[in-house]
């Protein structure tokens, strides 16, 4: 048995830019084709384990994982290379990672 707490969930981008929820709760779901309207780091060491999922799917699944952060989908959370910032006392966002603005 594994003892990772951790859902295989992924959420996509859509060709159109819409961030797609593509979370199931059963395996046998149908993949969700609500939008995500949540980012959701269930680990962030030592890589990022995260999910784009929507409103319904974030009340379900954080009953029966743990996630370690969260913020609200926004556009930058789908595209490549960007980095989960945490702020201490603040809200989490997604930052390209390659840019001059380093967190610490
Ligand atoms: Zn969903
Ligand atoms: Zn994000």
């Amino acid at each position: 048995m594994s003892p990772l707490r951790t859902p295989r969930f992924g959420g996509r981008v859509e060709p159109d830019g819409e961030l797609r929820c593509m979370s199931r709760t059963w395996q046998t779901d149908l993949q969700c084709r609500e939008p995500a309207t949540w980012h959701v780091a269930w680990a962030l060491v030592p890589r990022g384990r995260l999910s784009l999922i929507c409103n319904s799917h974030m009340e379900g699944l954080s009953g029966v994982y743990d996630y370690v952060d969260r913020h609200p989908a926004a556009f930058t959370c789908a595209m490549p290379g960007v980095g989960w910032l945490t702020t201490p006392g603040g809200p989490s966002r997604c930052i390209p990672i390659d840019t001059t603005e380093t967190p610490d």
